[in-house]
């Protein structure tokens, strides 16, 4: 865990601010550029100009061209990089391997501080940003973002349009490339812009890396003139927006006209008590009441000085009845927040504390920058809180209740055309009945369970790790299908809730395609989170198995098509075959159970406990594997006006060779099959390509969704990339080789920060029908064995899975 002498600040002479967190252990590091200048910055006569910055400045810089961009070399790294283009801000982020932090920050520096602009990248970025308008048209939460921001139209910036298209970017390329100019360099300086590192290395590391590289940026300017804020904003009691079918929500948004950066802080709170799933808490009453089923905290404004943050409430019925009730229990239990004491106050924080450390590099910078990041010193937290609460007021909230048919005339704002009226106001004195709602007492006693006679083998790993964890996943053969597991994810919500307030954790969730059971915490709360979670799943009421099978039709609500398939591809290969819930029973088929780190006298407390879940334990199984899913191809209708397509290439044969060369072979595939298909030829905005684990299968999957072409031809376009490649796999250097099965080793040998996850991969690699990669294979897998697997993927079509979506399919 990191303390304050973790972190550091200063100001480089060029005016440069820098955050750097040291995380000692960290296999990754992390880098964040942030610009205090965003879409309402933009000139009014280039709409879209900040976001055709953004995607501008990754095509190349002063030293890093082609192969060597950051976009490019991150891929081929295996890392993660993306940027964002907010109202008043603009953030670029990368996260690789603790050792290569260096190069990156090299590459992100320079792109920022030197971009070409060239009029070719223009012409392309702006049919891809015009590509992208037409997807966001009919994205769901752009939609809903868009009709939330209306409700602001005192700034009048709120209602322009900032995504961009062709048309608002013209024909005239070097009249578009001299506004690019403009604007980089009136707000890309120093001054005006704030860098963040984060890894294992030492503050001094870190600080000496920002001075080598964050100095060539230009020194400041003059400083980009603030916001003229309009003074006290009547706000608009609120607007209906027509969504659709089966999407309900309400968003209650509140204008915070005296906010400071320290409010960020205090949010990470708020969002603590609002999702709190525990015994009493808002979010348990509006389920139990069939109200709500999940609450988010938004930010979708923020300044130096003003900020919106939204409350949004997805709500089970597209009756404006539940809506008013929904925002009269939120209203009731707003107004129990002043009188919480500091005690309970801090503790909350400190659960928001722990889940912010569990968080990868890259995500922590994000939530420092721009999302809810935890302050410094624990008591710092109850002054910006006390400076947040008064701000939290009903007059200074706007309401937004999106729900199908609640409106038909449309309105035009950010170059979005919504169905949207006005909501009328209605009375705040509604007789509401409120239930008893309560908040966490910290210090509360545990009682130990008792144990029954029976109990069932329960096998131990060691594994590194602050907190004994227990593992439950379906047993070679079995499955929990999406049903089952959001059935049990719903049952044990409360005592999941209850487990964190005790320093514990309770989690039923997908993990590549597979549904764990899992629980951590201390020796002594292992045995009562296990108790009462037993408790829960063996007393399912109606209510739960209604509430489990609202949470599986939410999960199967995509807006985008490719999210539809992804999440349909790991149901394929568990060859689950039916679409609806099954409303009458938990998986009985047997569990295979594990507990990592604890001493032998928990094992035996929780291994009496066990032989009271529902379904066997680790008993030698009658069932056979479940067969692959080979040579399938599968259909869903379009959520868009577009094609998608994911093919999933698994093993050839269950070995460690053909694991390594697969592994090796996507991060070859990777950075090519972008450049190639997305860059070059333009394929459509999803363009990817990746090793993948699912459902116990490991693969190669191939990704794309295109407004231009249809199924058919996106799949002739990775099979001749398939062709293609053979040659550029004949051609790569030594060197190039010797770099990926780095990028490869280093993969293996990373360890997840987090303790759950770690001791999941441990037990997954221990398992029989998993092979694992030594490094004597490593070494084996030459030019020679990557060109047979190579053909070997291409040669057994048979072998692979297929999910396509496009329109005029039906179900
Ligand atoms: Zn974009």
């Amino acid at each position: 865990m990191c303390d304050a002498a973790d972190e550091a600040q200063l100001t480089l002479a060029n005016g440069l601010r820098v955050h750097l967190h040291h995380q000692p252990h960290a296999p990754r590091g992390a880098a964040l550029v942030q610009i205090d200048a965003g879409s309402h910055h933009e000139p009014e006569a280039w709409p879209g100009l900040a976001h055709l910055l953004e995607h501008m400045v990754f095509n190349g810089s002063a030293a890093f061209t082609h192969h060597a961009r950051l976009m490019a070399w991150v891929q081929a790294e295996g890392g993660r990089v993306n940027a964002t283009t907010q109202a008043a801000s603009t953030a670029f982020f990368f996260e690789v391997s603790a050792d290569k932090l260096a190069d990156g920050v090299a590459r992100l520096v320079d792109m920022l501080a030197a971009p070409l602009l060239t009029e070719e990248a223009l012409r392309h970025e702006v049919t891809v940003i015009d590509a992208e308008y037409q997807l966001l048209k009919n994205h769901a939460e752009t939609r809903c973002d868009a009709a939330t921001d209306y409700a602001f139209g005192a700034l009048p910036a709120m209602r322009r349009f900032h995504v961009g298209n062709q048309a608002s970017f013209g024909d005239d390329i070097p009249a578009l490339r001299q506004a690019l100019w403009h604007y980089h360099q009136r707000f890309y300086h120093a001054g005006n812009m704030v860098l963040w590192l984060q890894g294992p290395q030492s503050c001094a590391e870190l600080a000496a890396l920002a001075q080598q590289f964050g100095s060539a940026f230009a020194a400041s300017a003059p400083p980009a003139a603030p916001f003229a804020l309009p003074g006290p904003i009547n706000l608009p009691y609120g607007f209906a927006l027509a969504c659709a079918e089966g999407a309900a929500c309400l968003r209650l948004s509140f204008w915070l006209r005296e906010w400071n950066a320290r409010d960020a802080e205090a949010l990470m709170l708020l969002q603590q008590l609002a999702l709190d799933e525990s015994q009493n808490s808002l979010l348990a009453a509006l389920r139990a009441a069939e109200l709500c089923e999940e609450i988010r905290l938004l930010n979708p404004y923020r300044t130096a000085q003003a900020a919106i943050v939204t409350l949004e409430f997805s709500l089970t019925s597209p009756d404006y009845a539940v809506a008013r009730t929904t925002e009269a229990w939120f209203l009731h239990w707003l107004a129990m927040l002043p009188a919480l004491s500091s005690a309970r106050l801090l503790h909350y924080a400190s659960l928001a504390r722990r889940a912010f450390w569990r968080l990868p590099p890259l995500e922590q910078l994000r939530q420092r920058a721009m999302g809810f990041p935890p302050p410094a010193k624990a008591d710092d937290i109850l002054l910006s809180w006390s400076h947040l609460l008064p701000q939290l007021t009903e007059r200074q909230m706007t309401r937004l209740w999106s729900a199908e048919q609640a409106a038909t005339q449309e309105v035009e704002t950010q170059g979005f055309r919504l169905p949207m009226r006005v909501l009328e106001e209605t009375p705040a004195s509604l007789p509401v009945p409120v239930p008893t709602l309560g908040f966490f007492t910290p210090g509360r006693a545990l009682t130990p369970p008792t144990l029954p006679d029976a109990s069932v083998p329960l096998t131990a790993i060691e594994v590194p790790g602050d907190q004994p964890v227990l593992l439950l996943r379906p047993a070679f053969g079995a499955m929990v299908s999406d049903a089952q597991g959001y059935l049990m994810q719903t049952a044990l919500r409360s005592v999941a809730g209850d487990i964190l307030h005790r320093g514990g954790q309770l989690l039923m969730a997908e993990h590549q395609g597979v549904w764990y059971f899992q629980i951590r915490g201390e020796a002594a709360l292992l045995p009562v989170a296990l108790a009462a979670a037993i408790e829960s799943l063996t007393a399912l009421s109606g209510a739960v198995y209604a509430q489990g099978e609202r949470a599986w039709r939410r999960a199967q609500r995509a807006d985008v098509s490719i999210r539809a398939l992804l999440s349909l591809l790991p149901r394929v290969l568990r060859n689950e075959t039916h679409d609806g819930p099954p409303l009458d029973a938990l998986p009985q088929r047997g569990w295979e159970a594990c507990l990592a780190g604890g001493d032998d006298a928990l094992r035996q407390q929780l291994a009496h406990l066990l032989s009271r879940f529902p379904g066997q334990i680790n008993q030698p199984q009658a069932t056979t594997a479940i067969p692959p899913p080979a040579g399938q191809q599968h259909l869903l209708p379009a959520v868009e006006g577009d094609a998608a397509l994911l093919l999933f290439c698994p093993l050839v044969e269950n070995t460690a060779a053909c694991l390594a060369a697969w592994r090796l072979l996507a991060l070859v595939y990777e950075p090519l099959f972008f450049q190639r298909l997305r860059e070059q030829q333009q394929v459509g905005y999803v363009v990817s390509c990746r090793f993948h684990q699912s459902a116990d299968r490991a693969g190669i999957l191939f990704a794309l969704q295109s407004p231009r072409y249809g199924i058919e031809a996106l799949l002739a376009f990775i099979e001749r990339f398939l062709a293609e490649v053979t040659h550029d796999l004949e051609r790569l250097s030594e060197a190039a080789w010797e770099q990926k099965r780095t990028t490869l080793r280093n993969a293996l040998r990373a360890t997840a920060a987090d303790s759950l996850t770690r001791a999941r991969e441990y037990w997954q690699r221990m398992r029989h029908d998993t092979p694992s990669i030594s490094e004597v294979q490593l070494a084996q897998c030459d030019r020679a064995q990557l060109l047979h697997y190579h053909q070997r993927l291409r040669e057994q079509p048979e072998c692979r899975v297929q999910l396509a979506s496009a329109p005029g399919f039906l179900p």
